[in-house]
């Protein structure tokens, strides 16, 4: 049987996050996040739009510079009010909580979009992986539990339980 390869494409966590899928605090119907600039969290003063087509709530921010012509970015799992937050499991600007998240050997499950969840389990389905991933890219990231292979079982269901909200 022939395995199946995973071919790092260098894709950063930061190149997922032109859109989020969050659940709406208003009403928890699936809702997004969006850049109406540059999708970069890295560009200040972009434009980002919370709407919610099922309750009508809608939300408008923009991002702030650090005075060097960069947006303050707080990376982890820790919320910081005012700056672009990277790493938990919600959006980068209004912290709202993803949509796509589910619990999954006693950690959190998620990603950002259905490109990102797509590019999660092509990774996970891979039985062999390039052995030096892009120190950067979202693959030489991904926490522990997510790469070990005694996990890739229940991580692949928890994956198509997520794939399951868009059906
Ligand atoms: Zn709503």
């Amino acid at each position: 049987m022939m395995k199946k390869t995973f071919r790092n494409q260098h894709r950063m966590l930061e190149s997922f996050g032109y859109e989020f899928l969050v659940t709406c605090p208003s009403c928890n119907h699936y809702s997004k996040v969006i850049s109406l600039g540059d999708p970069s969290p890295y560009v200040p003063r972009t434009s980002i739009r919370f709407v919610c087509t099922n309750c009508g709530m809608s939300k408008e921010l923009k991002t702030k510079s650090n005075g060097y012509n960069q947006s303050i970015i707080s990376y982890g799992s820790q919320w910081k009010d005012g700056v672009v937050n990277i790493g938990g499991s919600y959006d980068w600007y209004f912290g709202y909580s993803l949509y796509l998240q589910t619990p999954c050997c006693a950690h959190t499950l998620w990603a950002y979009n259905r490109e990102h969840l797509t590019y999660l389990k092509r990774y996970v389905e891979a039985e062999l992986r390039e052995s030096h991933p892009y120190y950067l890219s979202v693959e030489s990231r991904l926490p522990a539990w997510i790469k070990s292979s005694k996990n890739r079982e229940a991580v692949l269901q928890a994956i198509e339980k997520l794939e399951n909200k868009f059906a």
